[in-house]
């Protein structure tokens, strides 16, 4: 049977708004020691604001605005109902496109009045200005019209105000923290030294999140992996212990051992502590 003190550990860890599925997993996570963290969404809120808009000459910003969104009113990505949303804001008309589609840790295209219009990272816009990736935290959606970089909005996405104390907290224990981003590297790395998390990889696709995880287990370690994203789910299936955002999709909820059902990061210290103390008891 499970032992009382796993039992009780559980009891009080459902009281503190973490939903832990097995006893097993709770001794699992008392083993872990590392911690990969997702960035968007997990350790930031994932409801991104547009902050700027920079074009080349012969754009202008409303211009811009018009085609991107227009290319991103399929998208239910966050950068691109960001993008959608503040072109309405700003009563900007936000037309039809045609031939939507949608390359996940790239970004989108789609024509838009007869121009072929490309919103997304460098992979996709590959001639936008280097300068502008290293804008702090903030997040820059290159837009290319008929395959020529026409200019960039920059996104700003706010980081969860627990994050740092959380990180902080876990480094006490003596665990290694990790970040695994879709998002490029400089706003990846400026979000990590915000919040002394001690390593990062950046620009992953989807499956390049898994691999990164297989490395780390490769290499002797083992992992609580925390996330939201669809872009996450099989990591999080992958991970010694998988503990999913309660504001996440379905299907990061459904791969994880463990739910944060208020999204509260302190929730997720709370629950690595108790889960040691357990371990204490029980070893
Ligand atoms: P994360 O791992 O941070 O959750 P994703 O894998 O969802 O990120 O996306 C990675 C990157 O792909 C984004 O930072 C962005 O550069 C680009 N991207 C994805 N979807 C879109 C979109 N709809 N519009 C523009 N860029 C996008
Ligand atoms: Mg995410």
């Amino acid at each position: 049977g499970t032992p009382l003190a796993v039992l009780s550990a559980i009891a009080r860890i459902a009281r503190s708004g973490a939903f832990v599925k097995d006893g097993a997993h709770l001794e699992a996570l008392s083993a872990v020691d590392t911690v990969v963290f997702d960035k968007t969404g997990t350790l930031t809120t994932g409801t991104p604001t547009v902050v700027g808009v920079r074009t080349v000459d012969g754009t202008t910003a409303e211009g811009l605005l018009v085609l991107a969104a227009a290319a991103e009113s399929s998208s239910e990505h966050p950068l691109g109902r960001a993008v959608v949303a503040h072109a309405r804001a700003q009563g900007l008309p936000v037309g039809p496109s045609a031939g939507f589609a949608y390359e996940p840790g790239r970004g989108v295209t789609a024509t838009v009045a007869g121009r072929a219009v490309t919103a997304g990272n460098r992979a996709l816009v590959p001639d936008a200005p280097e300068t502008l990736e290293g804008q702090g935290t903030a997040t820059a959606v290159h837009v290319a019209l008929d395959g020529r970089y026409a200019g960039s909005v920059l996104l700003a996405d706010v980081i969860r105000d627990t994050a740092r104390q959380a990180v902080a907290e876990l480094r006490g224990h003596g665990l290694r923290t990790l970040m695994i981003t879709g998002d490029q590297e400089a706003t990846a790395l400026a979000v990590a030294a915000e919040l002394g998390i001690d390593d990062v990889r950046a620009g992953l696709l989807p499956d390049e999140k898994l691999s990164a995880i297989d490395a780390e287990r490769a290499a002797g370690r083992t992992l609580a992996m925390v996330g939201d994203g669809v872009n996450d789910a099989p990591a999080l299936a992958r991970a010694d212990v998988g503990i999913a955002m309660g504001s996440g999709t379905d299907i990061a909820r459904e791969s994880a051992d463990i739910v944060l059902i208020s999204s509260d990061l302190d929730d997720l210290v709370r629950t690595v502590r108790v889960a040691r103390r357990a371990r204490r008891i029980v070893m």
